[in-house]
């Protein structure tokens, strides 16, 4: 009878008791730090997560009550974590959780539909206008324009990377012939 097993059926927030067989089996020790006690009482690490902590009755009690910071704490690592994945280029492999669609004639990905919306052009904007539109913006947030500041910065970023989906997507247009 493995742990794993005996925890599946394990719904939190109830504990399940394990009865005689702590005896005969290794015990082992709760995983809160410093403590000796035997760990039989499994937690999961996260809300649906397979992966448990294993503590002793006081701890368990403990880690119980403080579910609900825990698991805020974690969306809020998590929701750092998002912020600082859009910053950086490859952000946009994300957009489909974002629910931006494509165009509606499918000429358009969904990365080129949200580049578009950062330059704020339509759906049907030529690559001049894009062109046109990139170099106004980015040089309302440029660097030199206003040095120090990280808005600016940021927004320059985004201009940059929505002119390169744009520009790339022009290319390859243009290498099929359309
Ligand atoms: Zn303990």
């Amino acid at each position: 009878m493995s742990r794993a097993r005996r925890s599946n059926d394990w719904g939190f927030p109830r504990w399940r008791g394990y009865g005689s067989s702590r005896e005969t089996t290794n015990v082992r020790l709760c995983d809160r730090h410093g403590c000796d006690e035997p760990g039989d009482c499994p937690a999961p690490k996260s809300p649906n997560s397979p992966e448990r902590w294993y503590f002793c009755q006081k701890h368990a009690a403990e880690y119980n009550s403080k579910w609900d910071y825990f698991e805020g704490l974690e969306k809020a690592e998590a929701e750092a974590r998002a912020k600082a994945e859009r910053a950086e280029s490859a952000a946009y492999a994300e957009s489909a959780h974002y629910g931006w669609a494509g165009s509606g004639d499918g000429s358009r990905s969904a990365d080129e539909m949200r580049a578009l919306e950062v330059l704020e052009l339509e759906a049907d904007a030529d690559f001049a206008a894009v062109k046109k539109a990139y170099r106004a913006k980015a040089k309302e947030v440029h660097p030199d324009v206003k040095p120090g500041d990280e808005e600016a910065a940021k927004q320059f970023q985004a201009l940059q990377l929505a002119y390169d989906v744009l520009r790339m997507a022009e290319e390859r247009r243009e290498w099929r012939g359309e």
